[in-house]
Formats: C-alpha cells, sequence, structure tokens
C-alpha cells in the first residue's frame, strides 16, 4: 500500500482500498474509455471528504499532485467519472436521504442517494423531480447534479440545475461551503470572509465583472446546455449571487458535492399520451415547434426513428409487435401532457388540432396501463444500448448533441449523412422535443479501422451540431470525450474565462483533472477502451 494510501486509511472512517480488482473495476464508467485508479475511498461521512481533500492539498503545496475523482455510480458516458488519483465513491455509505419537507416537497440528500429511491420516496408524498435521467434506477443524486442531468420531462420542467435549490461542498483545500441564493447584505459578508471562501467569492465576482461583455452572449440558443461552467446565472439582477447554478454540471472539476437541496414538484398520476407517427421529418419538426409554442407546452415529447425500430423488431420482435405495426413510420413521437385534470381536456384538444395536421397516424391514450406498453416502446432504447453482436456495440460518442429546435430537421438529416458517408449502422431516439438527440453507432473498438471511425464520426458529429448554433452536450456533460470541442463552441474568450474560473477553485488542478478544460484529443484517443461493456451498471456498490 503506498504511502498516502497508509496515511488515509489511519485518518478516515471509511475504507481506503488499493487492490487490483478495486481499481479495475473503477478503471471505466458508462464511456467509451478507460483510466485506472491509485486508490478507492469510500467516504463515510463530510469529514472524510475534506480530510481527502486536505490532504491532497498539503501533498501539492509540497509539489506533489494527487487527482481526486468524486464519483457517484459511474454511469457518466463522457468519461468524467475516471480518475488516475483517488476515486471518492459516495453510494456506499454516503447516500442517505436526509429531510423532505411534507409542505413544500424540498428534499435534502447526501451525495451518493440512490435517484430512484429518493423519486419513489418523493412519490408517496405526490411529489417528484422531473429532470431524472433514463439512468435515475442505477445512478446518484449527486452524479445527476456534477452532469447538469436532464430527462423525458426536460421539455416542460427543465434540467437539474433548475431544481437545486442548495449545496454543500467540500472545496479543494477541505474547507466545507454552503451554496444558495444570497441576497447582496449576505453576499457582502461572504466578500469580507479571510478564508478561501472569501477569496473565492470575490474572484468570481471580479472575473464575472471584468468579463461582462464575453459572458452576456456566451450560452448557445438551446433548450438545456451542459457544456462548459454556467456562468450566466450567478449574478442576479437584484444584485443577489448564487455559487449553485456554476457548481451544477461542473463534473466534480470545482468541488466535491456532499450534499444537495432540491425542489420538487406535484406529481399526476394521470397524464395523457399521443402517439404520432410521421413519414416526414419537416412534418415532425414542424409539430414539434407548434406543441412548444403552446401556452400549457407538453411534458415530455419523445422519439424513435425507424432505424431504432427496425433493430428493436430484429433483437426481439415481441417488444413491439402489438404497438408498432410494419411498415414503421420514419419517426414515431411520444408526446405527453400532465396537467391537472380540468386543464387537461382543452389542452389536448389544442395538441389533437396540432398534430392532425402533420402526422400520418395519430392515437390519444389515455389509460395509464396501456400508456406503459407504449413508453416501453422509446424505452426499448435500452435493448439495442445493451445488445452486442460479437464485439461489434452500440457506443457512445455522439450521443447527446443538442441544436435550436428550428434546426431539428437539419440536425436529423445530417446525422442520416454522417452514418451514411461512414457506412454507419445507428439508431436514434431522444427527447426531440428539446432537439437533443441520442445517437450511438454500431463499431468494434477491438479493430484498428473501427478506432479510427470513432473518430472521424465524432469530428464529423461535433462539426455539425456546432454548425447549427448547438451545444455538444445537452445533459451527459464534456467530461474527457467531448473536452476537446469545448474551445470551438465557446470560442476563445469565454473558454479563458473557464480556465480562470477552474484555476480560482483550484489553483492545484487537484479535483477531476483532464476533465472538462485542457484535454488535447490525442490523450483522449489513448484512453479509448479496446471492448466496450457497460454490464457492471447495476453493480456500483463497494468493490474490494
Ligand atoms: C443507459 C444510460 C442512459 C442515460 N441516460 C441519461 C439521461 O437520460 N440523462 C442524463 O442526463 N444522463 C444520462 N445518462 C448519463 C448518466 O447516467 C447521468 O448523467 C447520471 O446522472 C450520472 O450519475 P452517476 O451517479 O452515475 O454519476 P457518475 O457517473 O458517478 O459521475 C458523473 C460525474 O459527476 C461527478 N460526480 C459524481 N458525484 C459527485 C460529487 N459528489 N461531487 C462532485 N462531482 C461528482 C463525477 O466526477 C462525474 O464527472 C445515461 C447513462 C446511461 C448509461
Amino acid at each position: 500500500m503506498s504511502k498516502v494510501a497508509h496515511y488515509l486509511q489511519e485518518h478516515l472512517l471509511g475504507e481506503v482500498i488499493v487492490s487490483t480488482s478495486t481499481r479495475r473495476f473503477f478503471a471505466t464508467d458508462t464511456s467509451v474509455l478507460t483510466l485506472t485508479p491509485a486508490m478507492v475511498v469510500y467516504p463515510r461521512n463530510e469529514a472524510d471528504v475534506r480530510k481527502t481533500a486536505r490532504f491532497a492539498w498539503q501533498l501539492a503545496e509540497r509539489g506533489r499532485i494527487i487527482p481526486i475523482t468524486a464519483r457517484g455510480a459511474g454511469t457518466d458516458q463522457s468519461g468524467g467519472a475516471l480518475g488516475a488519483g483517488i476515486i471518492l465513491a459516495f453510494p456506499a455509505h454516503m447516500n442517505r436521504l436526509l429531510e423532505l419537507e411534507d409542505k413544500t416537497g424540498v428534499v435534502t440528500v447526501e451525495a451518493g442517494a440512490n435517484y430512484g429511491k429518493v423519486q419513489q420516496a418523493l412519490k408517496t408524498h405526490g411529489r417528484f423531480l422531473p429532470p431524472f435521467p433514463a439512468s435515475f434506477e442505477y445512478s446518484t443524486l449527486g452524479g445527476a447534479v456534477a452532469n447538469n442531468a436532464s430527462g423525458e420531462k426536460t421539455c416542460k420542467y427543465g434540467s437539474t440545475r433548475d431544481f437545486t435549490r442548495g449545496l454543500r461542498v467540500v472545496l479543494a483545500n477541505g474547507e466545507v461551503i454552503v451554496t444558495h441564493r444570497l441576497n447582496k447584505k449576505d453576499f457582502n459578508r461572504k466578500l469580507g470572509l479571510t478564508s478561501f471562501e472569501g477569496e473565492i467569492y470575490r474572484a468570481v465576482d471580479t472575473l464575472l465583472e471584468e468579463q461582462a461583455d464575453v459572458i452576456k452572449n456566451m450560452d448557445p440558443d438551446v433548450t438545456k446546455n451542459s457544456a462548459g461552467y454556467c456562468l450566466t446565472q450567478i449574478r442576479g439582477r437584484d444584485g443577489s449571487f448564487d455559487l449553485t447554478p456554476l457548481f451544477v454540471g461542473s463534473q466534480g472539476t470545482l468541488g466535491i458535492v456532499t450534499e444537495v437541496t432540491f425542489d420538487t414538484e406535484q406529481s399526476n398520476a394521470n397524464p395523457a399520451l399521443f402517439i404520432a407517427k410521421f413519414d416526414n421529418l419537416e412534418q415532425a419538426q414542424q409539430a414539434i415547434l407548434e406543441l412548444r409554442n403552446m401556452p400549457d407546452i407538453p411534458s415530455a415529447i419523445e422519439m424513435v426513428d425507424d432505424q431504432l425500430l427496425n433493430l428493436v423488431d430484429k433483437l426481439n420482435p415481441n417488444q413491439i409487435k402489438d404497438t408498432v405495426p410494419k411498415p414503421f413510420p420514419k419517426a414515431m413521437l411520444f408526446v405527453e401532457f400532465d396537467n391537472p385534470e380540468r386543464a387537461l381536456k382543452k389542452v389536448l384538444k389544442k395538441a389533437h388540432k396540432i398534430l392532425e395536421r402533420y402526422s400520418v397516424l395519430l392515437e390519444l391514450i389515455e389509460d395509464v396501463s396501456e400508456q406503459e406498453r407504449f413508453w416501453a416502446v422509446r424505452h426499448s432504447s435500452a435493448l439495442v444500448v445493451a445488445h452486442a453482436e460479437g464485439n461489434i456495440k452500440a457506443v457512445p460518442i455522439i450521443e447527446d448533441g443538442v441544436v435550436p429546435p428550428e434546426r431539428f430537421g437539419e440536425f436529423l438529416d445530417g446525422v442520416y449523412q454522417i452514418f451514411a458517408r461512414n457506412h454507419l449502422q445507428a439508431a436514434v431516439w431522444g427527447h426531440a422535443g428539446d432537439a437533443n438527440l441520442h445517437i450511438q453507432p454500431f463499431v468494434d473498438l477491438s479493430q484498428v479501422g473501427d478506432r479510427q471511425i470513432v473518430f472521424r464520426v465524432m469530428q464529423e458529429y461535433y462539426d455539425l451540431v456546432l454548425s447549427l448554433g448547438g451545444s455538444i452536450t445537452g445533459e451527459h456533460n464534456d467530461g474527457r470525450l467531448r473536452a476537446p470541442y469545448l474551445q470551438k463552441m465557446y470560442g476563445d474568450d469565454v473558454y479563458n474565462v473557464f480556465q480562470k474560473i477552474k484555476r480560482i477553485f483550484d489553483p492545484y488542478n487537484i479535483l477531476n483533472p483532464g476533465v472538462k478544460l485542457d484535454v488535447p484529443l490525442e490523450s483522449v484517443k489513448q484512453m479509448l477502451r479496446s471492448n466496450y461493456t457497460i454490464e457492471h451498471l447495476a453493480d456500483h456498490l463497494p468493490h474490494s
């Protein structure tokens, strides 16, 4: 055992593990990349996290850098949950629901709390956390915050950032800060602190002031965005200040989240679902734009394409044979409304008018158990993701671009052209209402030719997304995989502000280095796995 591991073991309540099998387990997340950590720490409490950070900081002051990567369930598809130094694995012990306010539905959890379990607890109170990712049964709330995750309800409700009310964060030097929106008076008090926290508030405030012109137009014109750092929501017009939106989506590169307080929404147990089929993508786009313009926006506008339906039909015909008869439509939309009963009828009438104008087949499904049968078609993407023909697997390399909704048709056309040019089979599904598509082409990463295709396709895809004014990632974040494309997305000036932000919070580059910023494409190429599998997804508890 190294001296560092030994020291930590002596000073922490949680386990410190250096065994080869544990390090091998944590050497992958669900991205196509791999990086083996030096050790894995399972913190028992916040003090363990603080001590680990403090120790790494003291070593860094003496010139030795040991990176720290916070980790939830490791379902990250961007390589963000990988690190060469210490992995701080939260789900083992720091996984409790701490408080649920009955009246307001405000909920506070530890970072390693399982999303699905907390969602289940909220359900018993008639509430839910809307931006849940498709992986919510496995993943943690700390991971959702760090990625600014979102999902099928984001179209109406927004992303994780919109629901994160406050955080407890361990800073790079081991200090703990509590974030929430501060009024002017409380903010001034923070500016006067002599601690690292005070330094951070002063430096961020000055940077935002100096770079106001660069920052003000930095956000792409998209419905959701997890790329880069969120700099536009820190300062309020009323003089208030909040570091929470900056930490959300920062992938553990600015601080380590130990607790999160979320706002939640009231849930409606009786939503209504339209299934609309289209032979023409332009018509589908038109329908989506009109639905988005409704005063009561749908709670979901999801999509699968004919390629996905064909694949599912090939892999498991029973899964869709009763719900989607052949021939398959070019695109199938799932449009859900979750308004309260009295408003619902009126809204459905309006939506019906829009959809019947553009779709070739339209059905309204009001029975909830019947709706589940249709949602299973949308969620059959999981079958494609899990499928393997020998070494050929559907890999997440271009799985999360988002463009302005009015460019959705061009986005899809461009994606199909990339597949054709590179002779790739791929399936397309996702959040059509947000113009955020999930696409996973089938390749064999053990073949040199396919490994070259990966990076060619990524280049073509991210060029396409950016040429349409989009973002390289709507919800899965930059991580290591997409980090090389971040500078092109935002331009040099904004990128330079990102680098300054990172230096303010993490001057020694201890916190998840190699994620988001300063990542040459060559270093990513070297981390590409030769065999892609996500079999360990369900197995996220401690391994020793
Ligand atoms: C099949 C599949 C479907 C998916 N669908 C979606 C989807 O619909 N929407 C979506 O947004 N994502 C999706 N994802 C990606 C991912 O599952 C989510 O973003 C999820 O929220 C990550 O949670 P996690 O607990 O697995 O985090 P991890 O993968 O462990 O970590 C994610 C990032 O957060 C950082 N992190 C974790 N915990 C902390 C902490 N306590 N403090 C600071 N940083 C921390 C990590 O360093 C890493 O950078 C999907 C992934 C898969 C495999």
